[in-house]
């Protein structure tokens, strides 16, 4: 992450044109794509344009260098319209920000000018059909082969998988390592050669993944069998052995995401009820004037506002440097659950309306769970959130 450089007035350039294309393009067709399941081919055309695809990685490769803070409002704001959208982009980000991070000079300058484009798309491959929460636990296998890796495994629920090209992959190096995650690396792997374009053997996708919620955007399988990849460009940082630190590492940028992508939703939420709530009349009275509904209004206000606190506190934590799992694991925490709660509480304020799918509540009300899940579970993040209270505070 480069330390932020832009003045007030870019960052409100950059946001105004961001909202300027929310209203012109992306919310007219959002319902339609959320229930029809489509990927947002324009969309994602618009969003290369806008630099998405490289919005905090640095200028020098030709990204725009946000800040976090930058970063997580332009989050909130895509968000609040359509929740799918974000993801698209940040697991691209989490992928580039692993080989920002953590790559060699040559890495980076073959992948990152790529990834800021869009050209090569891509995500994060951590999770296995055996092993979410227990990384450690995963099974794919690279194995040095002169001077290739070959990867044999499957991942599973990868983002982007399918309309994507590549994903940071976390595999073990050395499966009999002890303790279990000085045996884990990560590679870039690539379905095309970056180059040529053309397909590569030994990776597939196998089925695209059925979901509640998060429409729009792919979530699949990835297949390794004897896939082949150039030691030199794919092993993240050149040396074996810090793919877990290199995965954790990414996921912190992600967990602030994830937060800023549950403002989103939960603003929404709010926003629709107070509409909603001063035109719907019962008993000769807008509900709004009803205290059991002001009761709601007054929670999911301040639930709101706490939780776009906590992300702007995360986000400065990390634009200053340095570890940030507690600010991360507080905000990505809060959030999501305060997601759930005010979408919950927007759907009984729209009462039957809220279950109907005309309207924007019951896909904010399918959109909030997964943000408990993502980028490590919300039980994950209190006992995170609690190591790090007692590190910090040692006697
Ligand atoms: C729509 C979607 C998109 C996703 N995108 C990606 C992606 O792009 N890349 C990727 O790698 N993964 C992705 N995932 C996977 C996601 O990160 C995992 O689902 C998540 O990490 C949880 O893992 P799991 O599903 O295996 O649950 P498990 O790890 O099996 O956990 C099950 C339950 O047990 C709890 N639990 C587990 N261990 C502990 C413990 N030690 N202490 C307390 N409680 C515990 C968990 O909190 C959870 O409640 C995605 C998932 C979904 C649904």
């Amino acid at each position: 992450m480069t330390t932020p450089t832009l003045s007030d007035a870019d960052e409100r350039a950059i946001l105004d044109s961001i909202d300027k294309w929310i209203v012109q393009k992306v919310a007219p067709v959002a319902m339609e794509l959320e229930h029809g399941d489509i990927w947002p081919a324009d969309l994602v055309d618009d969003m290369a344009e806008l630099g998405l695809f490289g919005a905090i990685i640095d200028p020098e490769y030709g990204g725009l260098g946000l800040s976090a803070t930058t970063y997580s409002r332009i989050v909130m704001r895509i968000a609040e319209e359509w929740m799918s959208l974000t993801g698209i982009f940040n697991s691209h980000l989490m992928m580039a920000t692993v080989v920002q991070k953590f790559g060699t000079p040559k890495q980076k300058d073959y992948w990152l000018p790529r990834f800021v484009t869009g050209e090569m798309r891509g995500g994060l491959g951590l999770t296995e059909p055996d092993a979410g929460t227990d990384l450690q636990a995963i099974r794919t296998v690279a194995r040095r082969d002169g001077s290739h890796y070959v990867v044999t495994g499957t991942k599973t629920w990868i983002s982007n998988a399918i309309m994507g090209h590549c994903c940071a992959l976390l595999v073990k190096t050395d499966p009999d390592a002890s303790p279990r995650y000085k045996g884990m690396s990560m590679l870039i792997t690539s379905k095309i050669d970056p180059e040529t374009k053309a397909p590569l053997p030994g990776i597939s996708n196998g089925k695209k993944l059925e979901k509640l919620g998060y429409k729009g955007i792919d979530s699949g399988e990835f297949i390794f069998d004897g896939y082949r990849c150039d030691a030199d460009l794919c092993l993240i940082g050149g040396e074996e052995g810090q793919g877990f630190y290199m995965a954790t590492g990414g996921l912190e940028i992600g967990r602030v995401n994830i937060a800023a992508r549950s403002v989103g939703i939960a603003k929404r939420a709010l926003k629709e009820s107070v509409i909603y709530a001063q035109t719907r009349k019962t008993m000769g009275k807008p509900i709004a004037e009803h205290q059991a509904i002001q009761l709601k209004l007054g929670d999911m206000a301040a639930r709101t506002r706490a939780a776009e606190l906590l992300v702007e506190d995360a986000a400065r934590a990390f634009d200053a440097g340095g570890r940030i799992d507690m600010e991360a694991g507080m905000a990505k925490y809060f959030a999501s659950e305060t997601a759930v709660e005010v979408a919950t509480e927007a759907m009984r304020i729209f009462g039957g309306y809220g279950y109907s799918k005309e309207y924007v509540i019951e896909r904010l009300y399918r959109d909030a769970p997964l943000m408990c899940i993502g980028e490590g579970t919300n039980e994950m993040q209190r006992i995170i959130i609690a190591k790090q209270l007692v590190a910090r505070n040692r006697i």
